[in-house]
């Protein structure tokens, strides 16, 4: 086995872009975790522990965790040692308050992110495949207004993250729409221009 290359990687789209699922591919090519918000509070609420009771009725009306809890949460799961040589965050910073909590986080660690990959899709793309995913999932918050209000914040409070990352010129933009593997192959091919490279 080679060793795990280092690679800092947050992955942005709205809900239903299809991150979850190409972040996966990503951190695998990488042997890096995955750290996803979404998934540490479903898993949470699932066990009956005291943080998935906090977060259940927040989660299941689609706004946000609150930012303190959230970025605390995101610390732990970062100073694990499976994440010392990198990860790929889905889901967290969702705001830029959460985009200052994570950047005094990395740079007492002398770390940075090194790409920001935004899966842009259209909206009625997203509202189509999660109405999909809610019929197949069964997942408590993707109810028709649900959806539409995730979609909401996102736009108003996830999309001015993209502003901030794009001042550093960390971020890619990626035409979420197409096959999976064709989705995984841009970026892999975006990473690899800055100099990321999945192994083979
Ligand atoms: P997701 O699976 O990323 O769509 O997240 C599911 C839900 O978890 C969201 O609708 C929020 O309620 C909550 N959540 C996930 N990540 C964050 C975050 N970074 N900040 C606040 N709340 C979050």
């Amino acid at each position: 086995m080679t060793a795990a290359s280092a690679a800092r990687i947050l992955i942005v789209g709205p809900q239903g872009s299809g991150k979850g699922t190409q972040g996966v591919r990503v951190a695998e090519g990488f042997g890096i975790p995955v750290v996803s918000t979404g998934d540490i509070f479903r898993a949470n609420i699932k066990g009956g522990t005291e943080l998935g009771r906090k977060v259940s009725d927040i989660t299941a009306r689609g706004d946000l965790v609150p930012d303190e809890l959230t970025s605390e949460i995101v610390r732990d799961r970062l100073s694990q040692d499976d994440a010392a040589s990198g990860f790929l965050l889905d889901g967290y910073p969702r705001n830029v308050a959460q985009v200052g909590h994570l950047d005094e986080f990395l740079s007492g660690r002398d770390e940075a992110l090194d790409a920001v990959i935004l899966l842009d899709v259209p909206r009625e793309e997203s509202i189509a495949r999660l109405k999909l995913r809610a019929d197949e999932q069964g997942r408590s918050d993707d109810t028709e207004e649900g959806i539409a209000h995730r979609l909401d914040i996102y736009e108003n409070e996830t999309a001015p993250i993209l502003a901030v990352y794009g001042e550093r010129g960390i971020v890619d933009r990626i035409d979420g729409v197409g096959s999976l593997d064709e989705i995984t192959e841009r970026i892999r091919s975006a990473l690899s221009a800055r100099g990321l490279t999945l192994a083979a």
